[in-house]
């Protein structure tokens, strides 16, 4: 089977539905956390499989041999992701899976976001378990999913400076995805994802402006403003360090993705920018 874990998330429901327009619904596993949050996949036919990756034992009769499966890496930043991915990639290798594709972040990327993915990388390679490493970039969403304040204020406040940043929307990763775990000659690849067109904060400001009719200007700040920002709004402070930290990053231009891996994967160009804004805005 084609396994799918993270399931119910944002990128693993583009997976599972793009996976269903190409292969028997019965061939496609989608490994939740919650059956209910995939009930409507399970009524689409494809299988359900409870499990939570801080809990190893769950995962045991997961995987069969020969499954070709695609570990969406964990959203719980107060976890060890580490040792979650960790206890997926066993359990694949104790099952004898055919591929594991990890979602993983560029090579580029230092920010410390980036460190969980670069140590469940080595655990995946040292696994000895065929691979394939899927270095999604940045999603357009990110930024079009967090609007509100920018329409509030009239600015898009990041710490990026004039750092360019190629992304894409969810649904072109989850297509590459789609292509690895369908196809074949996947094994071993590491594949350096980002969307065709790098743009900078100004650009995406006046993409706003130019949707919204309004005026939208880029307000660059420092990283330690922006943590005090973003602090300011809620979000707990080490959340907030790693955001800012992200942004500074970007200045340094690590979030560019000059490979072309994803359109070659999906043999297509990658969803522009600005459509990501113009399905935002439709909301
Ligand atoms: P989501 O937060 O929408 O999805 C995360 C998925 O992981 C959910 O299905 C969630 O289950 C599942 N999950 C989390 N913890 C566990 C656990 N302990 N056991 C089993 N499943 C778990 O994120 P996206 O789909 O948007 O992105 C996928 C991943 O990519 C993120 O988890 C994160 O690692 C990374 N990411 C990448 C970004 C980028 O720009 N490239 C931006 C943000 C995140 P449930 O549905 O039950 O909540």
């Amino acid at each position: 089977s084609i396994v799918v874990t993270g399931a119910t998330g944002h990128l693993g429901r583009h997976v599972v539905t793009q996976l269903l327009e190409k292969v028997p619904a019965d061939r496609i596993t989608a490994v939740v956390r919650d059956p209910a949050k995939g009930a409507d996949l399970a009524a689409r036919g494809v299988r359900l499989a409870v499990a939570d990756y801080n809990v190893p034992e769950t995962l045991d009769g997961l995987f069969a041999a020969g499954d070709k499966i695609l570990l969406i890496s964990g959203s719980e930043v107060d976890k060890d992701r580490v040792a979650q991915h960790t206890a997926v990639i066993d359990a694949a290798k104790a099952a004898g899976a055919a591929l594991l594709a990890y979602t993983s972040a560029p090579g580029t990327l230092t920010a410390a976001l980036a460190d969980d993915h670069r140590a469940t990388e080595k655990v995946l390679l040292a696994s000895g378990l065929p691979y394939t490493l899927l270095r999604n970039g940045w999603y357009h969403e990110n930024y079009t999913e967090n609007l509100a304040p920018v329409l509030e204020h009239g600015a898009v406040v990041q710490a990026a400076g004039d750092g360019r940043v190629s992304s894409a929307a969810r649904a072109d990763y989850a297509a590459a995805a789609v292509a690895v775990l369908t196809g074949e000659g996947h094994e071993n690849a590491t594949y350096e994802l980002g969307g065709d067109e790098a743009w900078s904060f100004a650009e995406y400001a006046a993409e706003l402006s130019r949707q919204t009719g309004r005026e939208i200007a880029y307000r660059s700040v420092s990283v330690a403003d922006l943590t005090g920002i973003l602090t300011g709004a809620g979000l707990p402070a080490p959340v907030a360090g790693i955001l800012a930290a992200v942004d500074a990053s970007i200045a340094d231009g690590e979030l560019v993705v000059s490979s072309g891996d994803l359109t070659r994967l999906i043999g297509r160009p990658t969803t522009p920018l600005a459509d990501a804004v113009t399905a935002a805005l439709k909301g």
